[in-house]
């Protein structure tokens, strides 16, 4: 298949963050043309780019795509008795057929508001990698694992099924197996060792939650005389395979540990500032340490949408409000941390990321002609404070268009709306 975009003012994203206008040319998955020229080829779909912003397609770092079913089921709620009275007994209701049509809605909205690569983590993974595989999307699947079992598997069963997934997926060039385990405090020393091992064995990521809350820390402290990050790191869990999502209650120690240590963060600010976790993860250290950086929006049950411009804008303003200096995060930096930094966290930025000659087409286009988006005096500025999902206008994943001009074409918008609403129903009457 080949592309063809004319004259589109472009964000390459490269290591100059060089900015264009001018024409791409992708074929056969890649992008084999950036130029001020006008490019002059045959292709099968020509996209004109005037009027609208090309840029590389936002990497999302961290969610739990099912729980799209749960928008706005228990809101304003503490974190534990969310979990207790309402997460927690809707999943242990989760069949096959709930997880599939939840995966779906969250892969339409991901393709509707400019997401193309993003790292799940949750049960019945098998279900969500197929469904995935359809959608075109690039997908990272956290098979997520808890010492108590879950609607699919026995406490005992779920390694030996992790490990089965990790081996029925890791050669697939679009879908990235994951291992992980939910948490420090929801697995036990032994369950993370042997997480671990799988990962090393099948060279595959590792992904959980770290330090979203004080009590989890205390808790933790408590019972184990550790804080999350160093019984992470005394089980041989943080390498530079590991991203920790959350990372809000971390000291100047830890920070040290992870950067010695070559671990991720992908920094979920919407629903820390939706539950109330109180931490605010400290990027400005992190980043002048040179730990790698990304963005997450967590589940839609906790944000409560899977928008990264949403997640950009409060990830900068949050880290500005709370330093008092509006210098801490610039536009640039919230447009790095979604694009190619979150790349870098998933060990690919020489495959997607920016868009460059060479690699993987995955890319979206940003519809300017809009009142909200006039004038534009700098588009990174339009991305990080001013761009909402919705003003995403076509998405392409690996050179495949998965919506061109806001119509889908690998997912029936209509029948998976339907089906997510049916099984959403059903899950919690
Ligand atoms: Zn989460």
């Amino acid at each position: 298949m080949s592309i063809l975009i004319k004259d589109a003012t472009i964000l390459t994203q490269d290591a100059t963050r060089r900015r264009l206008h001018g024409d791409v040319y992708i074929e056969d998955q890649k992008i084999t043309q950036v130029s001020e020229k006008p490019v002059t080829v045959e292709a099968d779909y020509k996209i004109d780019g005037r009027k609208k912003l090309l840029l590389p397609g936002l990497i999302n770092l961290h969610t739990h795509l099912p729980m799209t079913l749960l928008r706005g089921y228990g809101d304003d709620m503490q974190l534990q008795e969310w979990l207790q009275q309402r997460i927690w007994p809707v999943e242990a209701r989760l069949t096959p057929e709930t997880i599939a049509s939840g995966t779906a809605l969250g892969a339409l909205e991901m393709i509707t508001s400019g997401t193309t690569t993003f790292l799940d983590m949750y049960f019945f993974e098998e279900t969500i990698a197929e469904v995935i595989k359809k959608s075109g999307l690039r997908g990272f699947l956290g098979f997520g694992i808890v010492d108590f079992g879950t609607a699919q598997y026995k406490s005992d069963e779920m390694l030996p099924a992790c490990e089965r997934f990790v081996k029925t997926w890791h050669r697939d060039p679009m879908i990235h197996p994951v291992v992980a385990p939910h948490s420090a405090y929801a697995c036990g020393p032994e369950s993370l060792r042997r997480c671990q091992e799988i990962a090393t064995k099948y060279d595959v990521l590792v992904h959980t939650h770290c330090s979203e809350t004080r009590d989890e820390v205390y808790d933790m402290e408590k019972k184990y005389g550790k804080r999350p990050v160093e019984q992470f790191h005394s089980l041989g869990l943080l390498t530079p395979r590991m991203s920790l999502a959350h990372c809000g209650w971390i000291t100047k120690t830890e920070i040290a540990t992870m950067k010695e240590t070559g671990v991720a963060v992908a920094h979920c600010p919407v629903s820390n500032y939706k539950i109330g976790t109180g931490g605010y993860a400290p990027i400005p250290e992190m980043l002048a340490a040179g730990i790698r950086i990304g963005l997450g929006t967590d589940g839609a049950a906790s944000n409560n949408i899977l928008d990264m411009f949403d997640t950009m804008k409060f990830a900068a303003l949050g880290q500005k409000q709370h330093r008092w200096d509006p210098r801490v995060f610039p536009a640039q930096t919230v447009f790095d941390f979604a694009t190619i930094g979150g790349a870098a966290c998933l060990g690919i930025q020489n495959q997607v990321g920016s868009l460059e000659v060479g690699k993987q087409a995955d890319l979206i286009f940003i519809d300017l002609d809009q009142p909200h988006l006039t004038p534009v005096h700098d588009p990174v500025s339009h991305l990080a404070y001013a761009v909402r999902g919705g003003d995403v206008c076509t998405t392409i994943v690996n050179g495949v268009p998965l919506m061109l001009d806001r119509k889908f074409l690998t997912l029936d918008p209509h029948e998976t709306m339907e089906k997510a609403a049916q099984s959403a129903t059903r899950l919690t009457s």
